[in-house]
């Protein structure tokens, strides 16, 4: 089973002093997901573009080293990854700062066809995995030309996932509202933030819109509560679960829990697992991510899942 991501990874700035990682949300599912599918028979291809610079070669490196097949990246000369900064009171509290404007990922659409779009021509890949992110990065045309990918990947008999992760510095919540009931037209699997559904679409009925759109199967992630999941969504009587969250005592850095989250749930889904098994390996990793500082963890510390 192979699943491409596209999306993009930024430089992340933490610390005092300030370190250097990466990060960014579909890169966090996608080296989630090939720490989990090495043993599962799943393999993953990231999507995006980076520069000619050292922290770009750093970046790739990394993936590399992750079991990352990075054949689909893009390397723009004239382009920079991301950056984004964490500053952290002395509370705890974290605050975000992010330079992405004219970062490499924005332009991956933008010239001659791309390796993700000649992939997908030629059937490469069984699954793909986008976000609300993916797309709000993008010019309009290359959003149209994203949409266009994933019905292409769907006539080829290929699965769409979706994660709506929503970023208001990006974007409106009209335009999202837009572009994402482009996407759904697409989707057989929909991973859903409470908290960013609302900021998208006020109080409105989740699992009801998904369906309406054509959506097969949607989880719904709600922190510490337990998620819940909707599949044969398109059937009279689909089937709802709920599947309760691991009790953490010491929350240390919820970043990447949803991204996790996504990771154990689909390794289970794609290999064969039912939603409540999937849920449980989705909570399981997120449980142990938030005990930890930063996006990614040692890989170590989720050994009992590999
Ligand atoms: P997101 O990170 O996308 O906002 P959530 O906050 O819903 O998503 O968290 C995603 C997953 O992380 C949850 O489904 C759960 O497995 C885990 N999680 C988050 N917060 C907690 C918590 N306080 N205790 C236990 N698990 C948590």
């Amino acid at each position: 089973m192979n699943i491409a991501f596209f999306g993009e990874c930024m430089v992340e700035l933490s610390g005092q002093p300030l370190r250097r990682t990466f990060g960014g949300d579909t890169l966090n599912t996608a080296l989630y997901l090939s720490r989990l599918g090495a043993s599962r028979h799943l393999s993953v291809s990231y999507a995006t573009a980076l520069g000619v610079d050292n922290i770009s070669r750093d970046m790739l490196s990394a993936w590399q080293e992750e079991n990352i097949d990075t054949r689909l990246v893009r390397k723009l000369e004239n382009k920079l990854p991301g950056l984004y900064l964490v500053e952290t009171e002395p509370n705890g509290e974290r605050h975000f700062h992010y330079w992405r404007n004219d970062s490499a990922a924005k332009f991956y659409f933008a010239t001659d066809l791309s390796p993700l779009e000649q992939a997908i021509d030629n059937h490469e890949f069984d699954a793909l995995y986008i976000s609300g992110i993916s797309l709000a990065i993008l010019a309009e045309e290359a959003k149209a030309t994203l949409i266009t990918l994933l019905e292409k990947h769907r006539q080829h008999g290929g699965k769409v996932m979706f994660d709506n992760n929503f970023r208001p510095q990006l974007w409106t919540a009209k335009q999202a509202q837009y572009w994402y009931s482009q996407v759904l037209r697409f989707v057989d699997i929909a991973l859903v933030t409470e908290d960013d559904d609302h900021k998208v679409w006020g109080n409105s009925d989740i699992v009801a819109r998904c369906r309406m759109f054509g959506c097969e199967e949607v989880v719904i992630k709600r922190g510490c509560d337990p998620c819940k999941v909707v599949s044969h969504l398109q059937s009279a009587e689909p089937t709802v679960t709920y599947v309760a969250a691991n009790q953490v005592e010491h929350v240390v850095d919820t970043c990447a829990a949803g991204d996790s989250f996504a990771a154990g749930y689909l390794a289970g889904r794609l290999t064969g697992a039912d939603e409540t098994q999937s849920a449980e390996l989705g909570h399981q990793l997120a449980a142990i991510v938030i005990q930890h500082p930063g996006a990614i963890i040692p890989r170590e510390a989720m050994s009992a899942l590999l």
